[in-house]
């Protein structure tokens, strides 16, 4: 299913929920913004809407660290036959380079670079002390390196986003936060699961799909 559908569930979601509690505009921004984000996150497994703009991101570092390293080794040859003894380091440098250019895939970079936003917000709620980001930092990191719909899209992973969901909620003092995000998160699982592939609720308990398409 798309991202764009499922950031519109997500959307209506907290729309609900802001005018299901007691309205403030300021706990109705949070609940808008805490559902959307969470009825695309478990697709964080892979390309998504999230994670789709770093795919150039990562397809422009590959090719710099490939030009780079042939730059250096380039370098590192002028040096040579200039006589400089400075050569060694460049032309290790520039096959490093090299090598890591064709080797990594785009993929792989596009994940590392997911998985860093991870650890910088599990970093941040070490530093703040606060289990809602070093909850939702240790699952951004994990995420983008699991099987698509597999662990993400589960009621495991749900239990889970209900608790990172409920730790931000006793730290923002926003009633039903925990709610809203929690249901933004099942919405998705619920969405994929009236696609073709449906959705493995119970992996890997379970391994069957469950789908209901129509
Ligand atoms: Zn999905």
């Amino acid at each position: 299913m798309k991202g764009s559908t499922h950031l519109a569930i997500g959307t209506a979601i907290g729309i609900a929920a802001s005018i299901y509690y007691p309205f403030d505009p300021v706990h109705a921004a949070y609940y808008v913004a805490a559902s959307a984000f969470s009825a695309i996150s478990a697709d964080l497994d892979g390309t998504n809407m999230l994670s789709s703009k770093l795919g150039k991101v990562s397809h422009r570092i590959r090719e710099s660290a490939l030009w780079l390293g042939l730059l250096a080794l380039g370098a590192g040859g002028w040096l040579y036959s200039a006589g400089n003894p400075n050569y060694p380091a460049l032309a290790a440098g520039g096959i490093g380079l090299v090598l890591l250019g064709l080797i990594l895939k785009e993929g792989a970079v596009r994940n590392a670079l997911v998985s860093l936003c991870g650890v910088g917000l599990l970093y941040a709620g070490w530093r703040s002390h606060s289990t809602g980001l070093i909850g939702l930092g240790v699952f951004v990191a994990w995420a983008p390196w699991l099987n698509h719909r597999g662990l993400t899209h589960t009621v495991w992973a749900a239990l889970a986003w209900a608790f990172i969901a409920a730790a931000f909620e006793r730290q923002l003092h926003v009633e039903g936060l925990g709610a809203a995000a929690t249901a933004g998160y099942l919405s998705h699982l619920v969405a994929d699961t009236l696609t073709p592939g449906g959705v493995k609720w119970l992996y890997p308990i379970v391994k069957k799909s469950i789908k209901l398409s129509f």
